[in-house]
């Protein structure tokens, strides 16, 4: 069997990390299956469709590096891939359910069938949503209604008796009374629009789908869809339905544990290729050990039985960690493409890049590469080469559990080790050595002596190596940083 799965989203919001799970799971199948990725853009919500977000679609799948076989852009044999293009075949399909005796105009209003609602909720009736009442409508009646010019929906018969089982490759059979699934849900509206139900299971049929893997959510509309397969004398595609993305605590991810669109990610500086390796583990394991994948290993090695059942954890810690690996594995020169548009939005460089501002950034990337976590981080930890600091807090001199008088005069004595060996243009290695044999001469903590300096030519008590730092600077403006800020400590502290 040819494999073909599809991505279906609806364009109505930012793709989020469970979003870009679900494709990525769809589309590591099909390659690994020497099948096909559809892409399809299930728009029937006029109202809540948004072109930013099928923008943000395209931008993060290609910025993912996933691409579609067939779907929109790329066209296919059996598009148009978009469903507000497709308006006129569900409407087709849906009076053909009508015609077999599968579904029925529905004439009521709006009116009444808020009534019903109201008087299930008042007597708390088991019974819940439509009544079925137009379901056996004599011709007479129908002739009176469209007589009257009330524009009808169509509403799929769900059989009352019985039961309905779908297989879930996961999970198993999965088995609904019928009488509790929805009843008679609403095919096509009476402006002719289609809702989800019926495009998603045309679609699938008529764009040959042989597997569905789609969020856990969906497992409910599942009966539904199955006893809409049949009634259309279809066989149903294969589910897969994928474990839930939870947080740390065991709900829902949501906003509430952090960023969840992938856009935000991008933005603070997550590499795709780290991102796309994270979030293929939630949920799925190779073989239980090991953690890095390329995304063309994945389109080799992914298989459907590694999926597990138990929801997957999305843990922003862990996908630090992974962004630091991968931002690690850069080369200089591949990491400061990358860092530049950071450093041009923060006013830190400008265009066209000179060559030997091209080479401090060059040093500048590489003494900040152990120190990212996400690309974003270069801002604050490179604003001291483009900003004077300002020692707004004076404590942030003195090392924890130092007293300020004690650091400053660590400062001053730095200050003097610092300049001989610079000016004498010492390795930093032996200033650095003397700067330690100081701290055991005043009995200080190596960092006793070391926070003051970092702090006088940063601004801040967290930065880029010393010796980095100075060398970025220049030996002048370290050194004149260090006088400035000793000239305010003696002044402020007594
Ligand atoms: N448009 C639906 C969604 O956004 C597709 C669900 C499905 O895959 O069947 O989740
Ligand atoms: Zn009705």
């Amino acid at each position: 069997m040819d494999v073909r799965v599809r991505y279906a989203p609806s364009p109505t919001g930012l793709q989020h990390i469970g979003g870009v799970r679900t494709a990525l799971f769809n589309y590591f199948f099909a390659r690994a299956q020497r099948g096909k990725f559809i892409l399809r853009i299930e728009d029937t919500d006029q109202e809540r469709y948004s072109d930013e977000a099928l923008e943000d679609l395209y931008e993060t799948l290609s910025w993912l590096g996933v691409a579609w076989d067939e779907g929109p852009v790329v066209g296919g044999p059996y598009g148009p891939y978009v469903q507000s293009e497709r308006f006129a075949l569900y409407k087709e399909y849906a009076e053909k359910l009508v015609a077999d005796g599968k579904a029925y105009y529905c004439y009521c209003t709006p009116e009444r069938l808020e009534a019903i609602r109201a008087e299930q909720q008042a007597k708390k009736s088991e019974q819940q949503g439509y009544d079925r009442h137009c379901r056996n409508l004599t011709a007479e009646e129908r002739a009176g209604y469209e007589r009257a010019g009330i524009a009808p929906v169509i509403r799929l018969k769900v059989p009352t008796e019985g039961k309905t089982t779908f297989h879930d490759i996961l999970m198993g059979d999965i088995t609904r009374k019928n009488r509790d699934v929805s009843p008679d849900p609403v095919l096509l509206k009476s402006d002719g629009f289609p809702t989800y139900h019926l495009a998603n299971v045309i679609d699938d049929h008529m764009m040959g789908i042989t597997h569905i893997m789609r969020a856990q959510e969906w497992i409910p509309s599942g009966p539904l869809h199955i006893i809409l397969y049949e009634a259309f004398g279809w066989v149903p595609p294969a589910y897969c339905h994928l474990p839930m993305v939870m947080g740390k605590d065991g709900q829902k991810l949501s906003k509430r544990h952090g960023s969840t669109a992938v856009r935000d990610f991008r933005e603070q500086g997550y590499l795709s290729e780290a991102l796309l390796n994270y979030v293929s583990l939630v949920g799925w394991s190779y073989d239980g050990e090991r953690e890095f994948f390329t995304r063309e290993e994945l389109e080799e090695l992914f298989t459907l039985e590694k999926i597990n059942k138990a929801p997957g954890v999305f843990d922003y810690k862990k996908l630090d960690w992974f962004n630091g690996q991968y931002i690690r594995q850069k080369s200089d020169e591949e990491l400061l493409a990358l860092l530049l548009p950071y450093l041009l939005k923060a006013g830190f460089a400008s265009e066209p890049i000179d060559g030997e501002t091209e080479e401090n950034l060059l040093l500048l990337t590489s003494s900040a590469k152990e120190r990212l976590k996400v690309l974003s981080d270069i801002v604050p930890l490179s604003r001291f080469l483009f900003e004077e600091p300002v020692w707004e807090d004076l404590s942030l001199f003195a090392a924890k559990g130092v007293d300020i008088d004690v650091a400053t005069a660590a400062l001053d004595a730095a200050y003097t080790v610092l300049k001989t060996g610079l000016e004498a243009g010492e390795e930093s290695e032996v200033i650095e050595e003397r700067l330690m044999a100081l701290a055991g001469e005043m009995a200080l903590k190596v960092g006793a002596v070391f926070m003051p300096i970092r702090v006088a030519l940063t601004g801040s008590s967290v930065s880029l190596p010393l010796f980095d730092s100075i060398r970025l600077l220049g030996n002048e403006r370290a050194l004149g940083r260090i006088e400035r800020a000793l000239a305010i400590l003696k002044s402020e502290v007594r």
